[in-house]
């Protein structure tokens, strides 16, 4: 098992570094408090001895109020300090959630098929949430519970040094039993929270697919896996649970004997006069309010040890390499325009799948060339798109867009130059406005909108929107998927960029957003350099080239109009098959 060790320290040292002001102050409050309670049962011993040395009572009276103005003083200094630590500890936590986040987004495509959304909530949220808690409530309460101890302790020993060794040897059990357990419960902790990371993935992943579910009858294999799933939950929670907890009643034990014994020892001490009645009430209510602290430390332990699995794996998350790291080069290194691509000798294979997805693949595009790339499903054309924009990085030979190898440019100035718009459009519950501009990340002005909106011919659709920019998009799921692919390209082409990578969706559309859509991507490739996915071969009417992919293989390249003329090239075996005729092919062509 992986200890607890200087990354996990690190990182929490670098989320509250910046709040080491105020944890400072907080602090500071939280000890004048604990030297109030210190003060209490001695006050109280010293109110019992008075009262039996005959001493007058409004000098007893004058012992009882201020018993109770530091009684109370405590109390609201104890309230400010919890109130610091919760508002410094949400400070912290999203700090290292905000850290998290960008990591996670930065991390490569693979990375994320191997982990659910759900999973990452949990990561980032989740274990941010135990860590929070760790800061609120341990981190001032552990210190402060400590501290108190030391200070009883001490009292203790002035008053008889006998009694302070007792109180002494009744924590120094108490804690050593509290550290055994505490390690032991570490392992369950982790193996809870990833079982409940696993539930509220599928869960998540299960509500998304709700519609396929429910076409396929798939309902009850779901159910059946929600109920493996909550009850591994279960289980591992109660694991986590019995060592948890049951550090805490063995520690309660501990102190109730060690009470025991002191008002013993008390009374014996007493006997031989060498404490007062008093003291031997102060005494056990030390040792009462000495089990008060550990019982505390116990109960935070439990957050403890979630805290340090959720440290744990929020280090592990940080320290997750970027497999697509940024390269040396700016924007700059790039020729300003359209851009040439090639693909030399590229092989690519996802991580986990056992057969390479592309082989070999030579590929050399001129700046401004719009190609089309046909195949069968599952040949490889998605992917080589997402190797243009660094998706995924290839496996062996590389990848160059105006010359400069994609893996030498920064990521961001890369996908600066390149835009794809992919078969299933991704809109967000947001307003329009964001959804163009991505959140702001494109800055444009709301007539560069409405102009982007009427170069791919959402005029009219735009025109019905009351809200006009503010309207809220409430996924893809409220437009046609003709609206949807349209507003899609009217975001690349606000982000002006000098690749476009078309991936056509497979669904059919009407005749009208058809050629509405015909429009919209001519306005969107113009003086760019295209690849334009087509499962259609009616879209490709206006290319350049035709590049055709087969099982991962460049099968055949070349300029489409000879393709379409040559009877024997597989392009024009395709338009056969698509049923547009090769003889009006070649007078389009010609
Ligand atoms: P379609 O016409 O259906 O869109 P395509 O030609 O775009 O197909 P790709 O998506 O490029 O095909 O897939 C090529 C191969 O790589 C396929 O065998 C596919 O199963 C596999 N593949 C695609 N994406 C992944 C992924 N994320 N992880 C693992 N394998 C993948
Ligand atoms: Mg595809």
């Amino acid at each position: 098992m992986p200890r607890f060790g200087g990354h996990e320290a690190r990182l929490l040292l670098a989320t509250v570094r910046p709040e080491r002001r105020q944890a400072t102050g907080i602090i500071g409050l939280l000890f004048i408090a604990l030297l109030l309670r210190l003060a209490m049962p001695a006050m109280l011993g010293w109110f019992v001895d008075s009262a039996i040395d005959g001493r007058p009572a409004d000098f007893l009276t004058r012992i009882a109020v201020a018993y109770v103005a530091v009684a109370l003083t405590a109390e609201i200094l104890q309230l400010s300090v919890t109130w610091g630590a919760v508002n410094l500890s949400w400070r912290a936590g999203n700090r290292l959630r905000e850290r998290l986040s960008r990591h996670a987004l930065r991390l490569e495509m693979g990375w994320h098929g191997r982990h659910s959304p759900g999973q990452l909530i949990e990561r980032i949220d989740g274990d941010v949430e135990a860590l929070a808690v760790f800061f609120a409530n341990v981190l001032v309460h552990v210190v402060g519970n400590v501290a108190l101890m030391i200070g009883m302790l001490t009292v203790a020993f002035v008053i008889d040094p006998i009694a302070g060794g007792l109180l002494v040897l009744t924590s120094i059990v108490g804690a050593l039993i509290l550290v055994k357990l505490r390690t032991a419960a570490v392992p369950a902790r982790e193996a809870e929270r990833e079982a409940n990371a696993i539930l509220y993935g599928d869960l998540e992943e299960r509500l998304g697919g709700l519609e396929d579910l429910k076409a396929n009858g798939a309902g009850r294999y779901a159910v059946h896996r929600l109920h493996t799933n909550s009850a591994r939950s279960w289980r591992t929670a109660r694991s986590a649970a019995w060592l948890g907890d049951g550090s805490y009643a063995v520690a309660a034990v501990t102190f109730a004997i060690g009470s025991v014994a002191t008002l013993a020892l008390g009374f014996v001490l007493h006997d031989r006069n060498l404490v007062s009645i008093g003291q031997v009430l102060a005494l056990f209510r030390y040792s009462e309010m000495l089990r008060q602290p550990l019982e505390r430390i116990a109960e935070q332990l439990k957050e403890l040890q979630k805290a340090l699995a959720g440290a744990r794996r929020a280090s592990l998350l940080l320290s997750t390499e970027l497999a697509i790291a940024d390269g040396p080069l700016g924007d700059e290194a790039l020729p300003s325009g359209a851009l040439a691509i090639d693909f030399d000798d590229v092989a690519f294979t996802y991580t986990g799948a056992s057969e390479a997805a592309l082989h070999h693949v030579d590929l050399h595009i001129a700046p401004g060339t719009h190609v089309g790339i046909v195949g069968r499903t599952g040949s490889g054309k998605t992917t080589l798109g997402r190797l243009v924009l660094r998706l995924w990085d290839a496996t062996e030979g590389s990848v160059r867009i105006g010359g400069v190898d994609v893996r030498d440019l920064e990521v961001a100035a890369l996908r600066r130059r390149v835009s794809v718009v992919t078969q299933d459009v991704e809109l967000f519950r947001t307003s329009l406005h964001d959804n163009l501009t991505m959140f702001g990340s494109r800055p444009a002005t709301d007539a560069e909108l409405r102009s982007v909106l009427h170069q791919v011919g959402l005029d009219t659709w735009f025109a019905h929107q009351t809200d006009g920019l503010d309207t809220q998009v409430s996924g893809a799921q409220s437009l046609s998927a003709g609206e949807a692919q349209l507003l899609a390209f009217a975001r690349a082409l606000l982000a002006d960029p000098d690749i476009v990578v078309l991936d056509e969706a497979s669904s059919r559309l009407d005749p009208v957003t058809e050629a509405k859509l015909s429009a919209a991507t001519d306005a969107l490739l113009r003086g760019r350099t295209a690849l334009i996915v087509a499962h259609r071969l009616a879209t490709l009417d206006e290319v350049d080239e035709i590049v055709v992919v087969d099982a991962g293989r460049i099968a055949e390249h070349g300029s489409r109009s000879e393709l379409a003329r040559d009877g024997t090239s597989r392009f024009a075996a395709l338009l056969a098959v698509s049923g547009i005729e090769a003889a009006e092919e070649e007078g389009l062509g010609a």
